[in-house]
């Protein structure tokens, strides 16, 4: 029974809702703290858990 934490089943959903490329954890550690956008380079706060996927919110 392999064990997934909620925020690595999060990010097999979620893109980029700029690009709609894939998204990766910063850091790649147990409690990342951001996601970052493989297309376009933005990065998005990771807050509580949850991504906040707001094009606004995202730094370069
Ligand atoms: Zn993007």
């Amino acid at each position: 029974m392999g064990k997934l934490s909620h925020s690595t089943e999060l990010l097999q959903m979620v893109v980029c809702p700029r690009c709609h490329q894939s998204l990766v954890a910063l850091p790649s550690a147990d409690v990342p703290v951001s996601l970052r956008c493989t297309g376009c380079g933005l990065q998005y706060p990771i807050v509580d858990g949850i991504p906040i996927l707001l094009m606004d919110r995202g730094k370069q």
